[in-house]
């Protein structure tokens, strides 16, 4: 299995480098040049599997220059027992007749990140150590609010790596900002920036892709690598939880095989429901992927239209974590639905930087109809819903898990489709606790961080997580806040060079 770049469909590299390298020379994505398809046998036979062992069955087709032995060594020491709080790591709970919501945040950082962001330091340096043996690995991440902290948990004193994390300044919810200035370990380094997310991903791609600082770290025996949604490494895992939900929708009677489930996916950078899509590709009968924004629709517009336009307002919203103009995995996306048609992705990325705007061809666009369904959503209908799923369903969602069962009961109410359907849910509430107390009483108490999670436990019986309650007591080492375009000083100085 070997992977060729979005951006020059000739180049062939194996997945080991994929994974060092991030992202490719011509600044195009690592994809794989053929897809690995798995049976419905296959896929009952991962019914009585552990979590472990599926992930296992599946990275073996994508990572074919890892030994067995390496991907067990890889798998079984990021989904360890202990370190998710579920024996499935990834549950299905029931929702309603017709829909599960897949817990993807039972992790150490509450987060769905950590699905990936656990496993990827553990294929990085395996990898690394076929494609760059004599390197030291510097991971930049550019964060949203969730991937910094679960890349700074992953690659915590993790030899031979060091790690360096941005965020916006004001675009992080007060407990995602104290996950991550408090983080504990000798490698990390975390840095505020003055602007916005995607600011904040521009500048970190620019630093990454600059010859210039590349040369700099190599005088210093040091090599970037990428923990964002566009390292290959980051985006295997996640194929992992839908093979295996479709193993337990089987299991748990809602599905005969081969019938269809449809998967609803509260999306930012695209990373997310591309592994659905690549799921699908691989044979897991899926129907409709429904693709969830907030009152950022750039996707919604995109998929409804066959336009990408980011030229327009910027929401700060309460699902931070999905504040995104620009979806970088959508480039992998649409050169496979391009038949591999580098040189279409290469303008339309192209028309994107210069101008913002792009528009696919026909043949694309009926491709994507067929596979997606998208819907927004403002704060004000998604936090009606976060209290009437609470208050009927008995279930409490986080404000992007908000956004995807909003979504999820308009798709409903416009179609009326019967679909099984699988709803990712990919934060914990209480990363949220004010947007979502606020949610559930209908009115924002005016309390401290924890007291709110306090209030939110009291009224609902939903206990907080460990790792969120056990911030409380930790002390805060990051303080610095930089420009954008101080970012690479930023960098230097953190890594001492
Ligand atoms: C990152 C994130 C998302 C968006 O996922 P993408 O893969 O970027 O589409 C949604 N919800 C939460 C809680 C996240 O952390």
């Amino acid at each position: 299995m070997l992977y060729t770049s979005t951006r020059n469909k000739t180049l062939r590299v194996e997945a080991s480098e994929a994974i060092t390298r991030g992202i490719s020379e011509d600044g195009g994505l690592f994809v794989p040049v053929e897809i690995p398809k798995l049976s419905m046998q296959d896929i009952q036979d991962m019914i009585p599997m552990s979590y472990i062992e599926r992930a296992k069955k599946v990275l073996s087709l994508y990572l074919t220059d890892f030994t067995p032995e390496e991907i067990d060594y890889c798998v079984s020491g990021a989904y360890a027992e202990g370190k998710f709080d579920s024996d499935k790591v990834a549950p299905l709970v029931t929702l309603d007749e017709k829909a599960e919501v897949l817990e993807l945040f039972r992790g150490p950082t509450c987060a769905f990140k950590d699905m990936a962001l656990q496993l990827l330091p553990y294929l990085l340096t395996t990898a690394s150590k076929k494609a760059a043996p004599d390197k030291q690995i510097v991971i930049l991440v550019a964060t949203s609010g969730d991937t910094g902290k679960a890349a700074l948990e992953g690659f915590k004193d993790v030899p031979g790596t060091r790690i360096l994390v941005f965020y916006p300044r004001d675009g992080v919810s007060p407990m995602q900002k104290l996950q991550m200035v408090t983080q504990e370990g000798a490698n990390v380094g975390v840095c505020a920036i003055e602007g916005n997310f995607d600011d904040a991903q521009s500048g970190v791609k620019k630093i990454f892709t600059d010859k210039a600082v590349g040369a700099k770290l190599a005088e210093n025996g040091l090599m970037f690598s990428s923990a964002n949604s566009i390292n290959w490494g980051r985006l295997v895992p996640q194929i992992v939880y839908y093979c295996s939900a479709y193993a337990d929708m089987l299991e748990k009677g809602n599905l005969q095989p081969g019938e269809a489930m449809d998967i609803v996916v509260p999306t930012g950078n695209f990373g997310n429901i591309l592994a659905a899509y690549y799921a699908k590709l691989m044979g897991v009968p899926v129907g409709k992927l429904i693709c969830a924004s907030n009152a950022n629709n750039v996707l919604t517009d995109f998929l409804t239209t066959g336009t990408y336009d980011r030229n327009r307002t910027f929401f700060t919203t309460m699902s931070p974590s999905m504040d995104i103009l620009i979806s970088s995995n959508l480039e992998r996306l649409l050169f496979h639905l391009s038949g591999e048609d580098d040189a279409a992705v290469r303008d339309w990325m192209g028309k994107l930087a210069e101008t913002g705007v792009y528009t696919v061809s026909d043949e694309v666009f009926a491709q994507i109809k067929e596979n997606f369904d998208a819907g927004c959503a403002d704060d004000a209908t998604v936090s009606g819903v976060i209290r009437k799923t609470y208050e009927e369903d008995g279930y409490l969602s986080d404000t992007h898990t908000g956004v995807a069962i909003t979504v999820y009961r308009d798709y409903i109410a416009k179609h009326g489709d019967e679909t099984p359907t699988v709803i990712a849910a990919t934060a914990s509430p209480y990363k949220f606790s004010k947007s979502v107390l606020a949610a559930v009483l209908g009115e924002t108490p005016d309390l401290d961080e924890f007291d709110m999670a306090g209030a939110l436990q009291e009224k609902t019986g939903v206990k907080i997580p460990a790792p969120l309650s056990n911030l409380k007591d930790k002390t805060v080492r990051f303080t610095t806040t930089c420009p954008v375009d101080g970012m690479e000083q930023q960098v230097y100085d953190m890594l001492g060079i």
